[in-house]
């Protein structure tokens, strides 16, 4: 299928507990046809991506920061998760917009510095799907992509904030409205070469049917990833 599909760790599993999990699942993901990344807590980046070398599955990271690189005491630059063994980036999560007042103009800032950096850079859209979205997503793609020339690299996720760790998913129909919508304006402005994902309460049971949505390129995968076993599942779909 192609799809690719991306496990956000949160703020979950040390350093050995990544590496215990990279080792068992990569067994289990051994024959499946999608691209994968595991995406750690920064301090596990790099011995993620160790365990990782020897198979197609990649590690990200989470967060980088706004500055190439200074006197910015706890950040972590797109250079630095570079050498550590990163080949991708979570930017904009809806955790760090509503902990850490990410907003779209510092992003944007982040995106085009992971990008000099050659990291495939999934943004996340902050909107809930409801009835203004198409206004609230076409204003949200002009400040995030604002000045960005590598296409080929970004990824835009699509997480509502009410699905993410809830239970609740978006109805198929609506996932594929707004999505689908996503990828008109990527393709109508941008590039057509942007992947579109969806993240919110995705687990082993509802990926396939998700994944077999037209507009769908991938999920963003955050509680049911933390069990390598269920990760796997939706990982072979
Ligand atoms: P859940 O899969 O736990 O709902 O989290 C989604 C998410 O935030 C992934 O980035």
């Amino acid at each position: 299928m192609n799809k690719l599909i991306i496990a956000n760790f949160k703020m979950f599993k040390t350093p050995s507990e990544c590496k215990t999990y990279a080792k068992n699942f990569i067994k289990l993901v051994k024959k499946s046809k999608n691209q994968i990344a595991l995406c750690p807590s920064l301090v596990c980046v790099d011995a993620m991506s160790k365990a990782l070398k020897t198979s197609r599955v990649i590690c990200g990271a989470q967060n980088a920061a706004n500055h190439v690189e200074g006197a910015y005491t706890g950040e972590v630059s797109a250079s630095m998760l570079k050498d550590a063994g990163a080949k991708m980036v979570i930017l904009g999560h809806s955790e760090r917009r509503r902990y850490y007042g990410e907003t779209d103009k510092l992003i944007n800032e982040k995106l085009k510095l992971a990008l000099d950096n050659k990291l495939l850079s999934v943004v996340c859209l902050a909107d809930d799907g409801g009835p203004e979205y198409r206004e609230n997503i076409k204003k949200q793609l002009k400040d995030l992509l604002r000045g960005v020339e590598d296409f080929d690299r970004v990824v835009i996720a699509f997480e509502p904030v009410w699905a993410i760790g809830t239970g609740k998913t978006m109805e198929l129909q609506q996932i594929e409205s707004v999505l689908s919508f996503v990828k008109k304006e990527l393709k109508k402005k941008y590039s057509e070469n942007v992947r579109v994902l969806y993240g919110g309460s995705v687990n082993s049971s509802n990926a396939e049917s998700i994944l077999k949505l037209n507009s769908v390129d991938g999920l963003l995968v955050g509680g049911a990833s933390k069990d390598y076993k269920e990760f796997a599942k939706i990982c072979n779909c």
